[in-house]
């Protein structure tokens, strides 16, 4: 919200009409059930001054809101901080984002969130038909169009719990998120109906499930998960792999796995260790399919094609094959 501005008339019942006046003007429109008002003055006031504003002014001017904002005053959790800056002469406003959670599913390539384009960083070039980003869509997006919509704010973003490549869709149970609505006028939304509106809307590309509030310390606690994944990738061979074979596949593997070639641009070289287990393998016309379980972190794609040794042991390895993957969903999250 813009800041807006003021006149200094002194610490008088002149000021207190024009600041009341000033602040419910700009906050029209808001849902809001508590705030916090501060003051920030100049270093040059005089210690009488300070103390007035202080001991007097501001208790004033906390009361006068509670009355006319029809809201209380709280130093926790507000809705909405309000800043008086008397540096300046503007009136400062922060409005709570509302955070809301659930798991959402993907039925086709998309990105998480907004995939800027890689050659201009969002800033527009031939690559990108100058749109600075690859995709149009993104899960963020279909699910932020509607939650703005119902909550009357300007933007929303998304946090996941982790995230699937664009080509990777998931499936099962559906990933944890949370989508952070900010500068929201409303505060209180049917999340039921909003569930059935970006369902309904959205159908074949995503699916939301079981929103609900949350807080915000609910994002630290998504980033902080580590679930083992369950997928399902569908791979093309270059020789022909018999059902003994396949059979033999099937165990728990020790990774070793340096960042993928695809991502080292934007990611440090390290080595990761990480706990594999081939689940099920079995021929489907062309291609095998294999249900494998790892551990939070694993590039599977990689796990499959080796990734030109860097990731040992692989299945082209075990296989003795090159091997690459063609589809890959996520099927499960084990939490
Ligand atoms: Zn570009």
């Amino acid at each position: 919200m813009q800041p807006v501005g003021f006149e200094f008339t002194g610490f008088n019942r002149e000021l207190l009409a024009q600041l009341v006046e000033k602040i419910k003007e700009t906050l029209k429109g808001y849902e809001f059930e508590s705030f916090l008002v501060g003051c920030t003055f100049e270093d040059y006031l005089s210690e009488e001054a300070k103390t007035m504003l202080k001991k007097k002014f501001q208790p004033l001017l906390v009361k006068r809101l509670e009355k006319e904002l029809k809201a209380k005053a709280d130093f926790k959790n507000p809705d909405v901080q309000i800043l008086v800056n008397f540096n300046q002469d503007l009136i400062f406003f922060l409005v709570r984002s509302v955070y809301i959670t659930g798991r959402y599913k993907k039925y086709i390539a998309l990105p998480q969130t907004k995939h800027y384009c890689f050659k201009c960083k969002g800033k527009g070039c031939e690559y990108c038909n100058y749109k600075g980003v690859l995709s149009e869509e993104s899960v963020e997006e279909l699910i932020a169009k509607h939650a703005t919509q119902a909550f009357d704010a300007p933007q929303a973003k998304l946090h996941g719990a982790g995230r699937e490549d664009i080509d990777v869709r998931m499936l099962g149970p559906g990933r944890e998120f949370v989508l952070e609505i900010i500068e929201p006028k409303k505060r209180n939304a049917d999340l039921k109906k909003l569930e059935k509106e970006i369902n309904e809307a959205e159908k074949g590309k995503i699916e939301v499930i079981g929103l609900k509030y949350c807080a915000k310390e609910r994002i630290a606690e998504l980033k902080a998960k580590k679930s083992d994944k369950v997928y399902l990738a569908r791979v093309e061979c270059t020789e022909e792999v018999s059902g003994k074979e396949l059979e033999k596949l099937i165990g728990t593997y020790a990774v070793e796995q340096r960042t993928p070639l695809r991502v080292l641009r934007r990611r440090a070289d390290i080595v990761r260790k990480k706990r594999v287990r081939i689940l099920e393998a079995k021929k489907k016309g062309k291609l095998i399919e294999l249900k494998i379980r790892a551990e939070s972190g694993l590039y599977v794609k990689e796990f499959i094609s080796g990734d030109e040794g860097r990731t040992k042991p692989s299945v082209s390895e075990l296989l003795n094959a090159g091997c690459r993957c063609k589809q890959l969903d996520v099927v499960d999250i084990i939490d």
